[in-house]
């Protein structure tokens, strides 16, 4: 896709700190990292997001995000990791091509992407059954 930042990373138009590539998929450093050592693993086709992604893609993506893992926790001496997609701009997606994120966590490091507040009597069991029966 033309103005797509990452396409143009797959494309060499512009420059990343790759890690890792195969036939289907390219990991590269996140350029504005939330620790160092953040990554990115995207398809070199251009999918939108998750909605979009064939199985066997995102199946290959996960291959790439299965053998980044270890590596990313031994370079950077991490504590854990974090995997993580934003789909849609509502979960706040910027780049509109399909990617993961690997990002290292550190004990203490501050970085608080999750959290909640717990569900209501009932609502968790009237909101699984709604996603049981969305389910293709
Ligand atoms: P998001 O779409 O919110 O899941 O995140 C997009 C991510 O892409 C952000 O973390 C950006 O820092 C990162 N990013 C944007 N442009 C580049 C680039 N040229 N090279 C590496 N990472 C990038
Ligand atoms: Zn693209």
């Amino acid at each position: 896709m033309d103005d797509c930042i990452f396409c143009k990373i797959v494309g060499g138009a512009i420059p990343a700190e790759k890690v890792y590539e195969d036939g289907q998929t390219l990991a590269f450093l996140d350029i504005r990292p939330t620790n160092p050592g953040h990554t990115l693993v995207i398809p070199k086709a251009h999918y939108r997001n998750v909605f979009d992604i064939p199985l066997d893609v995102w199946g290959a993506v996960m291959q790439t995000v299965h053998r980044l893992a270890p590596a990313i926790i031994t370079a950077t001496g991490a504590g854990g990791l974090n995997i993580n997609t934003n789909n849609d701009e509502a979960a706040n997606q910027l780049v509109f091509h399909s990617h993961v994120h690997l990002i290292p966590r550190f004990t203490g490091d501050g970085h608080q992407p999750w959290g909640g507040t717990p569900y209501a009597p009932g609502e968790a069991a009237t909101l699984a059954e709604k996603i049981k029966n969305a389910q293709d």
